[in-house]
C-alpha cells in the first residue's frame, strides 16, 4: 500500500521534499536550481518512454508523472509539452501534495517547475514526480 514516494523528509529551509541521489540527500528545489535554475528550455525530446526537457547547459530533465513517478500519462502529450514549454526559462519551484482517489487516499509530495511567461502561473507550471529530480544528472551529457 505504500509507494516509493512515501516516508520522505522535507527541507527545513524551504519545505521542499528531500531526495536521495547516490546515497547523498539533497533538497529537491536546491538541487534542481543549482543545475538548471534560470536556464531556458532549448529542446524537448522523447527518449524511451520519457519526455525530457533539454536546458541551455545540455542537461536533461526527464519528466515523470506526479501521481506515480512513472512516465507522464496524466498531463500532456509531447506536442503540448513542446508547445507550452519550449523557449521558456525555469524561474522557480513549487511543492504541494498529491492526493489519490482511493480510500484512504494515497498522499505524497509533488514537485513542480515554474517557468517564465505572462500567463497565470498555473498555466506555466509543470508538476512532476521526484524521479525527475533523481534523473537530473550533472555527469550525463547528450552526444
Ligand atoms: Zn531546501
Ligand atoms: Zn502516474
Amino acid at each position: 500500500m505504500f509507494g516509493p514516494l512515501h516516508h520522505l523528509n522535507f527541507c527545513e529551509v524551504d519545505g521542499f521534499p528531500l531526495v536521495k541521489i547516490d546515497d547523498e540527500v539533497y533538497c529537491s528545489a536546491e538541487y534542481t536550481d543549482g543545475l538548471i535554475g534560470g536556464q531556458a528550455v532549448t529542446g524537448i525530446e522523447e527518449r524511451g518512454d520519457r519526455i525530457e526537457l533539454i536546458f541551455d547547459s545540455g542537461l536533461r530533465f526527464p519528466l515523470t508523472c506526479p501521481c506515480c513517478d512513472g512516465p507522464l500519462h496524466r498531463q500532456f502529450p509531447l506536442a503540448d509539452v513542446r508547445r507550452i514549454f519550449r523557449g521558456r526559462t525555469l524561474e522557480g519551484f513549487r511543492h504541494g501534495e498529491y492526493v489519490g482517489r482511493g480510500t484512504p487516499p494515497e498522499r505524497h509530495p509533488i514537485f513542480a517547475l515554474q517557468f517564465s511567461g505572462p500567463e497565470d502561473p498555473k498555466h506555466r507550471t509543470l508538476e512532476v514526480g521526484l524521479g525527475s529530480v533523481r534523473g537530473l544528472r550533472p555527469d550525463i551529457h547528450p552526444h
